[in-house]
């Protein structure tokens, strides 16, 4: 492999629930859920059932043949996001972004815009994904240093900065604002009150799109199935993946009625885009995370998660504070301990725990949804001591 992951030393070998089980047989408590994708535990029996009954019968007819799971994927999707007409179903985040990103293309063009005229303004913090045009719309530095030349027509602000958006659209040139409900990669870094309805203002004043990227904070991970709902604003494209599967690969892009047409025959497309495996999968996945047990749930190990890391951090001191929303949070190092997140996560992992770094500065709590009593209190009982073995190192 192209060595551009740096895996911990073990080799993970079965899950169950918020468990994992290494190659040695010692036992982990996930809060890191595969990056934000295993939003129903490893191993729900529902989806092992529903891609197990699928391999069956049908793997992949590819899009120039109907098959009836991504049809109905689609349809449930469509009905769930309260804003949507259409979906596109592909493979991953990043397909989704770039998806999102050429449609606002297509649109602006179809509006008559020159190419000049057709930005895509984006957030300082933000991540969006690996391919070239998610890669510069991500405005972070260290993901696009040596990949220049950089495809035009992306300007970056500062999150949760007003004034700085207006002052970017008054030129008249923005075509989309697109960003994350809760930066995820960046720092778990949710907008402010009053951000995402502010954005909306903007956006309709200059006549511009909202493109959401729900594909971290989306599918019930903060606690309503989509993140936007708290500020209840009305997007014109949301992007999904990660969770939308439950870790079988799937990404998908939502089109709300100003874009729902725009993209016409041979205009875009994938070979393994919802794939019968997959839409099987993520439609009961979506069918879960949408219940109303899991929104409890993530209410309940979210207020539970961040009152556990509070009081840790009462006697050890080392966080600044915890942010997020639902079941995503951060944990925000004090700057006595910048840089020395991966420590942390070293030390968790030696003490039976999996987590995520966010940012250079911020452990990430981002488990299962259906994340049981027991397996949060577990977990928070190896933070405790993953944390008082790194504070006798530091
Ligand atoms: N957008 C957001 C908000 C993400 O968190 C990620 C992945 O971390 C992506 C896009 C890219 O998704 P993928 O890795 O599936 O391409």
């Amino acid at each position: 492999m192209l060595p551009v992951y740096r895996p911990r030393e073990l080799i993970l070998e079965r899950g169950q629930g918020a468990r994992l089980w290494d190659s040695q047989g010692r036992d982990y408590v996930d809060f890191g859920a595969g990056i934000a994708v295993c939003s129903l535990g490893h191993c729900d029996p529902d989806l092992v059932a529903a891609l197990t009954a699928q391999a069956g019968v049908l793997w992949h007819t590819s899009n120039v043949f109907y098959s009836e799971p991504p049809l109905r994927l689609a349809q449930e999707l469509v009905a769930a996001s309260r804003f949507a007409e259409r979906a596109f179903l592909c493979n991953s985040g990043t397909e989704g972004n770039e998806a999102a990103i050429k449609l606002v293309r297509k649109w602006a063009s179809a509006q008559g815009r020159a190419p000049d005229r057709r930005v895509i303004v984006t957030f300082r913090g933000s991540f969006h994904g690996r391919t070239l045009a998610a890669v510069t719309a991500t405005a972070q530095p260290k993901y696009q240093e040596g990949y220049e030349p950089l495809p035009g027509g992306f300007r970056y602000v500062d999150f949760n900065d007003l004034d700085a958006l207006a002052a970017a659209m008054a030129t008249g040139d923005v075509a989309a604002v697109m960003l994350e409900p809760v930066q995820g990669e960046g720092g778990v870094m949710p907008a402010a009150p009053g951000f995402l309805a502010g954005v909306r203002a903007l956006c309709d004043a200059h006549a511009a799109l909202l493109v959401l990227d729900e594909i971290q904070c989306g599918m019930g991970r903060t606690g309503l199935l989509f993140a936007h709902w708290h500020d209840e604003v009305t997007p014109d494209i949301v992007t999904l993946a990660k969770a939308l599967g439950g870790g079988f690969p799937i990404g998908a892009l939502l089109a709300g009625p100003k874009v729902a047409q725009v993209m016409q025959f041979g205009a875009h497309g994938t070979t393994f885009g919802g794939n019968p495996l997959a839409a099987s999968v993520a439609r009961v996945a979506l069918r879960k995370l949408a219940s109303n047990e899991i929104a409890t749930n993530v209410a309940r190990q979210g207020q539970a998660l961040r009152d556990g890391v509070t009081d840790i951090n009462a006697s050890l001191d080392v966080f600044d504070h915890v942010r997020g929303r639902g079941l995503m949070l951060g944990a925000v190092l004090k700057p006595a301990f910048a840089g020395r997140a991966g420590e942390i996560l070293d030390h968790a992992a030696a003490h039976g725990l999996l987590l995520l770094q966010a940012g250079p500065d911020v452990l990430r709590f981002v488990p299962a949804l259906n994340i049981r009593d027991e397996e949060v209190a577990d977990g928070l009982s190896r933070l405790r001591v993953a944390l008082e073995a790194f504070a006798r190192a530091a």
